[in-house]
């Protein structure tokens, strides 16, 4: 693998780069796999009861053999562990389950950025606002509160389509998955207490992983993106309310994407750039901008058990508090007495969560979060909010795969559980053979987590898994991933 000469000759003299290392590690074809655990599904204990091998029940039993062998957390995350080799992931029901992700280890280290900045035990309002696939996004689910909102959003529509299968399998209801330019965001003025840019960059950073990357990076392109990046913050600024925390990050390597976006923004807007604690043995290189001297964090594949990565953090001086009113007419209507009765049964009692209507469709948000639903709904292309809970047919809810995994679900729901073959077989959207005493909507599982609906008849069983996200490889095709 060559590696372009023009990078490896803009990166001399940066914090942190030594050629040799740099390159060596890029020949050395070394590849790490990392997964991060659902904690709203998979009631972990923390990594101290991991390394001392106290694994609770809890951990998924194909995980554990790994995660026992490996004991390997990823030291900046609560829920990252490094696995001791690759497996087949699209053959594991439980990652259908939204039991874990597949998360490359640096990316991670976002958990840091938050929490070193915002105090997440507070209700917040926070933006991905370049979410898909769902990486960041699924692990801001796990590190937010239930009261707290997130707005994940993707400006190109396909990929807006992965973001929100994603974030469904996730499970939280606190979460608008949006599909819109950044500059949309600019209505909801003064809006979010956080806003997460991972923005889209020349990519040197996933070199070692995706090696066929390498043909595709040009100094052309890195002046294009750097373009591209300033657009997108100054389109978003203005969303961010003062005392807000923008987090930036990129997968590249080059100063014009990372520490010069930094004294950008500085010479832009009002902002202060906010210092992070590392530990040093992390391999983590703090560095500063030349002008502003703004701090960033870079991740070199050499250094740290991760890929390629940079992160910095600013707070937001300027502005109001929250100036935008939720509408008085909106599209969105709360359920009828009649309709929350009969959906009542399929939710687990004790969550606050009002339940509304859009058209035919039934959906699930948390109650608190009311006037931010309403605002954001007015003013941005919603694809889904909250949980989908289904639809109403007669007396009977036809229920949303959504619900199926979703924290709502009332867990006395009749259900039937798979073994690992009959998993596959309905995560094909095969015909199954089960035997289910129980007549109509039963949930199915594989171990203790819920794969989704099948409505059991007098003859037959119809698989209600979503078409599209149906498995379509042959186990000998396992190169599945999640990026
Ligand atoms: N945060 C994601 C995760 O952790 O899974 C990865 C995001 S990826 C680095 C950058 C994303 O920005 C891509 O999904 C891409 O489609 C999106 N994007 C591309 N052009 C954009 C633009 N002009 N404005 C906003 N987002 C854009």
């Amino acid at each position: 693998m060559q590696l372009p000469h023009q990078l490896l000759d803009s990166l001399t003299g940066i914090a942190g780069f030594n050629k040799e290392a740099f390159v060596q590690i890029h020949e050395s074809g070394e590849q790490i796999t990392s997964i991060r655990l659902n904690p709203a599904k998979v009631p972990i204990g923390n990594r101290s009861r991991l390394e001392a091998g106290a694994i609770g029940n809890g951990i998924p039993p194909q995980l554990q053999e790994n995660l026992l062998s490996a004991a390997s957390p990823i030291p900046w995350s609560t829920y990252g562990y490094y696995l001791p080799q690759r497996p087949a992931f699209i053959f594991d029901p439980l990652i259908h389950a939204g039991a874990y992700y597949v998360q490359e280890a640096s990316s991670m280290f976002l958990e840091q950025a938050l929490t070193q900045t915002t105090d997440t035990s507070q209700p917040l309002r926070v933006l991905d606002l370049c979410a898909a696939p769902g990486g960041k996004s699924t692990l801001l689910q796990s590190l937010i509160g239930p009261e707290s909102l997130l707005v994940s959003n993707e400006v190109i529509k396909s990929r807006a389509a992965i973001l929100e299968e994603n974030s469904i399998k996730w499970g939280g209801a606190n979460v608008i998955v949006t599909n819109a330019d950044p500059a949309a965001f600019a209505k909801l003025e003064n809006f979010f207490d956080v806003i997460v840019i991972d923005a889209p960059c020349s990519g040197s950073g996933l070199f070692r992983r995706e090696p066929e990357a390498i043909g595709e990076w040009s100094e052309h392109n890195v002046q294009l993106c750097y373009q591209r990046q300033q657009r997108i913050l100054a389109d978003v600024f203005p969303a961010l309310k003062e005392g807000g925390v923008l987090i930036y990050s990129t997968c590249s390597y080059s100063k014009e994407e990372d520490e010069n976006m930094g004294d950008w923004l500085m010479d832009t807007f009002s902002v202060n750039s906010l210092p992070l604690t590392i530990d040093t043995a992390w391999g983590i290189v703090e560095t500063q901008s030349d002008k502003h001297k703004t701090f960033g964090y870079r991740f070199f594949p050499n250094k740290v058990k991760g890929e390629g990565f940079f992160i910095s953090c600013f707070r937001k001086t300027e502005g109001e508090g929250n100036t935008v009113r939720p509408p008085k007419r909106s599209l969105l209507q709360k359920a009828s007495k009649n309709e929350q009765a009969i959906i009542q049964p399929w939710l687990q009692q004790g969550n606050s969560i009002q339940l509304w209507k859009q058209k035919e469709d039934l959906f699930a948000f948390p109650q608190q979060l009311e006037k931010e639903l309403l605002t954001v709904v007015d003013n941005v292309y919603v694809r889904r909010a909250g949980t989908a809970i289904g639809k109403i047919a007669g007396n009977d809810l036809v229920p949303d795969h959504a619900l199926a995994v979703s924290t709502l679900v009332n867990d006395s729901i009749v259900a039937v559980s798979l073994k690992k073959e009959e998993a596959i077989q309905y995560l094909r959207k095969d015909e199954l053979s089960v035997t289910a005493a129980h007549k109509g909507w039963t949930l199915v599982r594989f171990e203790q987590y819920n794969l989704g609906w099948i409505k059991v008849l007098p003859n037959r069983i119809n698989n209600y898994y979503p078409q599209g996200w149906r498995i379509l490889k042959r186990i000998s095709d396992n190169t599945y991933e999640q990026p």
